[in-house]
């Protein structure tokens, strides 16, 4: 069985998804930390990153793998530990250029689909889970909330201060623009999907929600 959950950053996919597959038995893929090491490696090769040539190369070169802990997933590039590197604020500034490129994406949508093949239950998060990557998904969400609320779900996740809260707001609708205005899979509402506006909720009710539709 295949689930996918899509939304803007800060919509909580992340932790429901954790959640889910808890849940369910199932495996968690985030594909969204897939284009963060891509991101993270074209960043340390300092490399043009809109040099598409140069970025797909790196896409193709590198092996992302997920493996499960007792704090939670952990991605490791060839090998390295590189959990905490991808959610570096450069990172975040610079990933929606990388996953913009069609190589790029091509290759981790590949890989996507090689990591779901083995496993009867997954929980994917990303942005065109619904749309490209599992179009035939047995269930699919759309998760959403307001920018405030997002921005304040991001300071709390990162520990950033609360007075950023509209920096960083600001800079996830920036981002939100960028990945539903890009020409390949962009961020869109996937045909079939259940949204959900979780502005009020807490990650329990948006979870007894999902279950309620998987029922
Ligand atoms: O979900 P997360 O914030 O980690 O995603 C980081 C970025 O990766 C997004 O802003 C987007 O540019 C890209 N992404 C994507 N397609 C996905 C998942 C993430 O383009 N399926």
């Amino acid at each position: 069985m295949i689930i996918t959950l899509d939304g803007p950053a800060g919509s909580g996919k992340s932790t429901t998804a954790r959640a889910l597959a808890k849940k369910l038995g199932g495996v968690y893929l985030d594909t969204g930390a897939m284009y963060r090491s891509v991101t993270l490696i074209a960043l340390e090769s300092k490399i043009n990153l809109a040099d598409a040539v140069k970025v797909d190369a790196i896409a193709r070169s590198i092996a992302i793998d997920f493996k499960e802990s007792e704090n939670g997933q952990k991605v490791f590039i060839n090998g390295r530990d590189v959990t905490a590197a991808i959610r570096a604020p450069e990172v975040d500034a610079s990933v929606s250029t990388v996953s913009a490129h069609p190589g790029v994406r091509e290759k981790m949508v590949a890989q996507q689909r090689s990591i779901a093949q083995k496993h009867k239950t997954v929980i994917v998060e990303g942005r065109d889970t619904g749309s490209v990557v599992f179009p035939n998904a047995d269930h699919k969400f759309f998760l959403n909330a307001n920018p405030s609320e997002r921005g304040k779900r991001r300071a709390l996740q990162t520990g950033q201060a609360v007075d950023k809260v509209q920096d960083i707001a600001k800079q996830i609708v920036e981002r939100d623009s960028k990945d539903s205005s890009r020409l390949v899979s962009p961020l869109v509402v996937p045909s079939g999907a259940v949204e959900i506006d979780n502005s009020q909720l807490s990650l329990d009710e948006t979870l007894q929600k999902i279950l309620q539709f998987l029922a």
